[in-house]
């Protein structure tokens, strides 16, 4: 007989928190963690932001949930600001990545159909890329690990090389509607997207009358030094999904879209219970509100660009371990000469968390509001994590 009553889907650490403070996590038996892992680049402002606690309790003495049947004034203004911030006009409000992806794979699929072209429903997507465990989102992804016993995957999905444009130009048929892509991608490895990469994507879109969504469900909202990742290429998408670090734990996500891209989503084509409720919102304008302020992003990038310079040097130190140090921003991924799993472990008992990713690679993803000290800090747990793994540091203290 199984010991949980839980599905047995995770394969869980041994390890259970009871509060956190900023960077910080601390287990049930009082033991602190460094938190480089971040929910999963979710704890964007890390744990009990004081404006995030406030925004939360404020809203929840007054409403928590009243449908979409209503207006939410909170979602015009997080709508809204979005809006200034970014390449779109319109935005749908989700409770997740892989329902934000759901939106903007309908919405692209709903503007050819409106545009004349039903026939057009197929995505171009790329290897190593994630989207999401819907049924949907698990055949964009297109990783066999995920849709295995899932009976037919989606139709509608095909798939090229990682940023391979000669590949996409081949594949673009009477039947594609749109190009669905990560800027950087986060599960796959932190693998940056080259900015001339997004440029003749745009390109070819723009020729063959398709739609560029980009998936910035990892890297947006600040993660990279700028509001969206995509900023660094210039280069704007038609529909781009976000989640994870808007809501800074809280569960949310959002669809954006130009104008024209969501011009065939009216009234009662597409629709969410939970989505946008007004505790979702207050929180959402409660993390821009620190996100946006004066010179938050910059100091985001100085951070980062401390972390990655000390990480590289570390990785010199023990090339044995580490292959090199890769990523934008405070999205950092270390590939490992070791399976990244010893590395990940070796850092948890260092009491520094991380994640891996594929790729052999773990990814590191402090809250955007880490500080200098703690950067150090978690440097040296990662130093002494390193050398316990390495092999001439191994044979030396023999
Ligand atoms: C996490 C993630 C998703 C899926 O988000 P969920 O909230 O787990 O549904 C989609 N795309 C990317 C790039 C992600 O990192």
């Amino acid at each position: 007989m199984s010991a949980s009553p839980l599905f047995e889907t995770f394969a869980r650490a041994p390890l259970a928190f009871e509060r956190g403070e900023g960077s910080w996590l601390i287990d049930t038996e009082g033991r602190r963690y460094l938190d480089f892992a971040g929910g999963i680049a979710v704890n964007s402002l890390g744990h009990s932001h004081p404006a995030l606690v406030a925004a939360l309790s404020e809203q929840a003495g007054k409403l928590w949930h009243v449908s979409n049947l209503y207006e939410i004034p909170d979602q015009h203004r997080l709508a809204e600001r979005l809006v200034e911030n970014s390449f779109a006009d319109k935005v749908f409000f989700t409770n997740s990545g892989a329902e934000a992806l759901e939106c903007a794979i309908k919405t692209a699929r709903r503007y050819q159909y409106v545009k004349g072209h039903p026939e057009r429903f197929r995505t171009i997507t790329f290897e190593g890329a994630f989207h999401g465990r819907t049924l949907a989102t698990i055949a964009a992804g297109g990783q066999e690990k995920y849709l295995e016993g899932f009976g037919p995957k989606v139709e509608g999905f095909d798939q090229v090389p990682f940023a391979d444009v000669e590949a996409v130009e081949k594949l673009i048929g009477p039947e594609t509607a749109a190009i669905l892509i990560e800027p950087i991608q986060g599960e796959g490895g932190i693998r940056e997207v080259p900015a001339h990469v997004l440029r003749r994507l745009r390109e070819l879109c723009d020729e063959h009358g398709l739609l560029l969504i980009y998936d910035e469900v990892q890297c947006g909202v600040g993660r990279t030094g700028k509001l969206f990742a995509y900023e660094r290429s210039g280069v704007a998408p038609d529909l781009m999904a976000i989640a994870k670090g808007i809501g800074g734990g809280f569960p949310m996500g959002a669809c954006l879209a130009t104008e024209e891209a969501a011009s065939g989503m009216k009234a009662g084509v597409h629709g969410t219970t939970f989505g946008g409720n007004p505790l979702a919102m207050a929180v959402g304008n409660a993390v821009l509100d620190v996100v946006l302020a004066d010179g938050f992003l910059d100091e985001v990038s100085q951070k980062a660009l401390l972390l990655r310079q000390r990480l590289a040097e570390i990785a010199d130190e023990f090339p044995d371990v580490v292959e090199d140090i890769r990523g934008i921003g405070l999205m950092l991924g270390v590939r490992c000469r070791i399976p990244n799993t010893r590395l990940m472990a070796a850092l948890r008992e260092a009491k520094l968390l991380s994640v891996t990713a594929g790729d052999n690679v773990v990814r590191l993803l402090p809250p955007l509001t880490v500080t200098e000290p703690e950067i150090r800090e978690a440097l040296d747990r990662f130093r002494t994590a390193a050398a316990s793994l390495s092999a001439p540091a191994a044979a030396a203290a023999q």
